[in-house]
């Protein structure tokens, strides 16, 4: 088994900052992602606004700039998924697709994953289409005209400025009578007039028509449909944390360390839903602090 000093798991906003602190403090981490590339959920944002001294602006020119900010330290990203974490003989052991590791430390910043919609075709037409994150309709070469945004929350809002601000017609389908989002996004989405919203929707099915696909919703009682090019569904995210030992899932969120000596969870994967990009550059920050300091006092014992 090969084994290093710290390993990092996840280079969203959270890892990035963990690897690059850890780089500057005298070790040199092994950062994993699934995807290989920087950035995390922030790459799906229309506009940040709340990052201290950093103008506005997108989630993707946010992720470029972190492409350039691990550059600049030489950290490198692995692409690899991690499928489970646990412990040997005492030390720290990190199963992924690019084999099995041994670290002193290992931070997890896995961030959150999607709440799935429960309607026929989803499954099926996911990737295809209908996604859950509005990087993959904005990156799709054209950007689909017509697009269902599924959601009535901070996501649902943020996703259909992008997609309104790349010229598609967005349909936002809320479930209740409200948006349940900040003021300033709320105003925003009202006085776009690429932006639609129907309220009180149940979602029915998804299936492909033609070029595009049609969902089907009832609507006061009353069956309806949409045709469009594209579907993005914002209805909730959970922390990503499946590959941790069930006794550490969803435990303590108060602090970035676990019971486990050498293991911090940081970021969103602590946080869930109500993270944000301030928050995680800290906890990696902070986590990063705690593990080289561990495993530097290891090797002078
Ligand atoms: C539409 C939208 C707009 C937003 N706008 C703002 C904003 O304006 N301001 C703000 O502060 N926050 C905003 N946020 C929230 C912000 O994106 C998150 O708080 C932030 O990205 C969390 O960073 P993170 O590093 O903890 O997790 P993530 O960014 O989720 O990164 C997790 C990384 O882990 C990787 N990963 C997951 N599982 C595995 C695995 N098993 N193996 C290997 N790699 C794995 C993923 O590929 C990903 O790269 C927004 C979020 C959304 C969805």
């Amino acid at each position: 088994m090969r084994s290093t000093s710290i390993i990092i798991v996840g280079a969203g906003p959270a890892g990035c900052a963990a690897a690059v602190q850890c780089a500057r403090m005298g070790v040199m981490p092994v950062l994993l992602d699934r995807t290989g590339r920087p950035g995390g959920l922030i790459g799906n944002a229309w506009s940040v606004e709340n990052y201290p001294g950093l103008e506005p602006m997108d989630g993707r020119e946010i992720s470029n700039r972190l492409r350039e900010f691990l550059d600049r330290f030489r950290v490198e990203i692995v692409p690899a998924v991690v499928s489970g974490i646990r412990r040997d003989s005492g030390h720290l052991v990190v199963d992924s697709s690019e084999g099995v590791i041994g670290a002193g430390a290992v931070v997890v910043a896995t961030g959150t994953r999607p709440v799935l919609l429960e309607a026929p075709g989803s499954e099926e037409l996911r990737g295809r289409g209908f996604c859950y994150e509005v990087r993959e309709l904005l990156e799709a070469d054209p950007v689909p005209e017509r697009v269902a945004v599924i959601g009535g929350g901070e996501a649902a809002l943020d996703y259909s400025l992008s997609l309104a601000g790349a010229g598609a017609g967005v349909t936002l389908l809320v479930r209740g009578a409200t948006l349940q989002a900040g003021k300033r996004l709320i105003d925003l989405v009202a006085a776009d007039e690429n932006i639609s919203i129907r309220y009180g929707i149940g979602i029915g099915s998804l299936r492909r028509s033609g070029e595009g696909m049609t969902v089907t919703f009832s609507s006061e009682e009353v069956e309806d449909s949409l045709h469009c090019d594209g579907v993005v569904a914002a209805i909730g995210r959970e922390t990503a944390t499946d590959h941790l030992p069930e006794e550490l899932r969803g435990g303590d969120t108060a602090t970035v360390g676990t019971g486990w000596e050498g293991l911090y969870i940081v970021g969103d994967a602590r946080l869930g839903a109500l993270g944000q990009v301030g928050i995680a550059v800290g906890d990696g920050l902070e986590a990063a602090m705690a593990a080289v300091s561990l495993v530097k006092g290891r090797d002078e014992s």
